[in-house]
């Protein structure tokens, strides 16, 4: 399976340095930074470092290490915020959008980490 990438993309322009982004973790495969239009107190955007268009693509192409460093990264940055449920905090919600039904705007795959606040249902009733 090929899957297209744009390295045109604000998120690779990021990686790249062309963008300036406020980092909060960087690892071998992993960055997360601030989201630029924060949906809640806490609004981060965790991405792997490969080039990966969807979150698909990155659980079907990337190597394990890439994805356990993602993984953990996620991890470490909800430890880092204090939202951890059952460990004082009072939760997050991941959310990756995949293409056009999910109205992916960036096409370099992310997972949003949104917390500080009740963030009601997972979709519109
Ligand atoms: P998507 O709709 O693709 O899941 O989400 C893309 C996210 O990227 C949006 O929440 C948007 O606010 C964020 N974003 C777009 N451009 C930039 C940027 O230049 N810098 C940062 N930090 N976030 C961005």
């Amino acid at each position: 399976m090929s899957y297209p990438y744009d390295d045109q993309n604000i998120f690779a322009k990021i990686l790249r340095g062309e963008i300036p982004s406020t980092p909060l973790m960087e690892t071998e495969h992993t960055l997360a930074f601030s989201d630029i239009a924060p949906q809640a107190p806490h609004h981060v955007l965790v991405i792997p470092k490969g080039s990966y268009a969807t979150y698909d693509h990155f659980a079907l192409e990337a190597s394990e290490a890439e994805i356990v460093d993602f993984t953990r990264v996620v991890g470490r940055i909800a430890a880092e915020l204090g939202v951890q449920p059952g460990q004082g905090g009072t939760g997050f919600r991941l959310i990756s959008n995949a293409g056009p039904d999910a109205i992916q705007e960036v096409p370099h795959m992310h997972v949003h980490l949104i917390a500080g606040r009740p963030l009601g249902r997972i979709l519109p009733e």
